[in-house]
């Protein structure tokens, strides 16, 4: 049976999932099921074998690993599912998915193993016990050779990229692991493509599957001019804004993600550097649904940060710009998207964003759409800084054509007598004045236009623009807050691959003074490594790492101390930074809240003792750790 789902709004719940695993769905901000999750996961928690045709991106990742968990009793640490991919990078991604999704079952454990990490470190975990085994094929068939792996209690197993298994030579060692694995298990085979080899595979190792595919829109001729931006996640934020600012013909736009909560980080993020933005997602009522499309039609605000659902149907003029922040999952989801645009008889643009190892989607998209896809590069600093002089010149020529300037004549020629200065200095040091709270030099920009020769007629300091303090005009599309935006645009402006920023924050300093504890919601359970909260919080926060104190990860939290009555912006920041993918949601705990169940210490630590001088007793809960341990 081959199956060609719809992309519906029904949400997760009516998929036959459990109550945790809704739980983390809502946590991560998953509004709607994707299509291959819509049509996977039924077949799935119905027992069925699966043959699933579907790429990296389209959500398979979920598709397979929702119903798994439900399947899994948390009571035994044994495996009883296992996924093979081809590499060790996807393992871990596959890994740290599943975890994400059984954040709600409380003792959930996954282990991937792959070759290149070393045996002892694995063969220590396995005899811990664990649910879950995300592993490359031949270390996989090392364990089970060894029988440090058993599986007599497998019921899932999973093939990931079979294709790409089959491409970088695994495809017999898959088939000796299936050999090796109790005949009564559930298989799903996941594969991009499906040559014939795997699909031999398929026949002889899964029992009557069902095929899902998700099959490309059929194709529709698209008006709209389409360009692509290759860039890194880390990158995206940065390139979406300079993008914005050196497009033709900008009026509004809709920028598509893929959750929740990625519609309000990023509206946030935009609007912390200036832009009149609101998020839309399914979490809004009709009524404040209709309000966001009622602020966008009336220009109060230009740019609306929306997921797929919650934009469909979504009919408004001014629209110019549709941009596909994050990938769609399929063609149809992008022409969908696209038909935001170009409405009314007016012409329309899509930018698409895509990660190298996304492009794929570049050949289907121009297949479906019947049109060439343009490359865009991310304009660089002094591209947007000629942008910039380009519209205050316009600005200027405007006045000068429309208003009345008698009086300001008078001003200036009394100033070039009195002063003795000429015009020229005089119209730079104005020019200086007028655009003080949005520079037109970008910081870093080479640009055609920094003065070359006379010193401004002002004091030396405005030789050069001060960092952006940028402040809402009615006349400039794109500016920032008043106080916040000189500290937050240079800090968020290129978040690294994890989500984190590359160029470090300016460090804060703290008056002495006392530690206070502060509660995050992420513990062991998510893998989390104290190291790791330390880089959040020192990269992001700007907080010193001599600032930061004892890390105790419990298994669904940790305590972290730091110093004591922080401010509220700094709360807030501390709130939304994510490890892990988990937004560390950091608040004071209470008093007595923090239990210290550790055993009783020789000597009392020191902030900066380099090892914790206490011994964990064998199983004892929680781990006690450092953060440099
Ligand atoms: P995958 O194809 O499994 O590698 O997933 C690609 C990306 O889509 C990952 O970042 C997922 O977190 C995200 N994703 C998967 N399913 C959904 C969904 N239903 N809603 C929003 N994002 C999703």
């Amino acid at each position: 049976m081959t199956t060609t789902p719809e992309i519906t709004a029904a949400g997760f719940d009516t998929l036959g999932l459990a109550q945790p695993l809704l739980k983390a769905l809502a946590d991560v901000g998953y509004e709607t099921p994707s299509p291959i999750q819509a049509a996977c996961i039924p077949v799935l928690l119905a027992g069925h074998d699966l043959l699933g045709e579907a790429q990296t991106g389209t959500g398979k990742t979920a598709a397979f690993a929702l119903p798994l968990l439900q399947k899994i009793d948390l009571k035994r640490a044994v495996p009883q599912a296992l996924i093979l991919t081809p590499t060790r990078e996807l393992a871990i991604q596959v890994a740290e998915a599943l975890q994400k999704y059984a954040h709600h079952m409380p003792g959930f454990h996954v282990l991937p193993i792959y070759g290149g990490q070393s045996m002892v470190v694995q063969l220590r975990a396995l005899s811990r016990g664990t649910h879950v085994i995300v592993g490359t094929p031949g270390r996989v068939m090392d364990h089970l050779e060894r029988k440090s792996l058993v599986l007599n209690n497998l019921q899932t197993l999973v093939l990931d990229e079979a294709d790409e298994m089959l491409r970088m030579g695994f495809i017999d060692d898959v088939k000796w692991i299936l050999e090796h694995t109790p005949a009564e298990r559930q298989t799903a085979l996941f594969s991009a493509t499906m040559p014939d080899v795997i699909r031999r595979v398929a026949h002889e190792h899964l029992r009557d599957p069902k095929e899902i595919k998700i099959r490309s829109a059929t194709s529709t001729v698209v008006t709209t001019s389409q360009s692509y931006c290759q860039t890194h996640t880390g990158q995206k934020l940065e390139a979406l804004t300079r993008i914005l600012e050196v497009e033709d013909d900008f009026d509004a736009a809709i920028v598509f993600v893929r959750t929740k909560t990625a519609t309000v980080e990023l509206a946030d993020k935009l609007e912390a550097r200036g832009y009149s933005v609101a998020a839309l997602n399914g979490d809004l009522t009709q009524g404040l649904r209709e309000q966001v499309i009622e602020r966008l039609k009336a220009g109060t605000i230009d740019i609306v940060v929306a997921t797929d659902v919650a934009a469909r149907g979504l009919d408004v003029a001014r629209i110019s710009h549709v941009i596909n922040y994050d990938v769609p999952y399929d063609t149809e989801a992008y022409v969908h998207r696209i038909g935001r645009t170009g409405r009314a008889g007016r012409t329309g643009r899509a930018i698409l964003f895509l990660a190298p190892r996304e492009m794929y989607m570049l050949k289907l998209i121009e297949r479906a759409t019947k049109q060439k896809i343009t490359a865009l590069t991310m304009p660089t600093p002094g591209e947007v800084a000629n942008r910039r002089v380009a519209q205050f010149t316009q600005q200027v020529v405007d006045i000068i054509k429309t208003e009345k300037l008698d009086f300001f004549f008078d001003v200036v020629r009394r100033m070039e007598g009195e002063q003795d200065i000429a015009a020229r200095e005089i119209a730079a040091a104005l020019a200086w004045l007028a655009t003080r709270e949005r520079p037109l030099q970008m910081p870093g920009a080479v640009n055609d236009h920094a003065p070359r020769d006379a010193a401004p007629a002002a004091s030396p300091t405005n030789a050069v623009s001060p960092a952006p303090t940028f402040e809402r005009k009615p006349d400039f599309k794109a500016r920032s807050k008043p106080d916040d935006g000189a500290a937050a645009e240079p800090r968020r402006e290129r978040p690294a691959k994890d989500g984190r920023s590359d160029t470090p924050v300016t460090q804060r300093t703290f008056a002495p003074g006392t530690l206070a504890r502060y509660r995050i919601e992420i513990g062991r359970n998510q893998g989390v490594l104290p190291k790791e909260i330390v880089g959040a919080i020192a990269n992001e926060a700007g907080i010193a790492g001599k600032d930061i104190g004892q890390i105790n990860l419990f298994d669904d939290y940790s305590s972290v101390e730091l110093p004591a009555n922080l401010s509220n912006d700094l709360m807030d920041i501390l709130r939304r930074i994510r490890v892990r993918q988990f937004a560390l949601k950091t608040r004071v705990m209470e008093p007595g809240e923090f239990v210290d169940t550790r055993p009783p210490r020789r000597a009392p630590p020191t902030r900066d003792s380099k090892k914790p001088d206490w011994k964990k007793p064998a199983g004892a809960k929680p781990e006690w750790k450092t953060k440099r341990s």
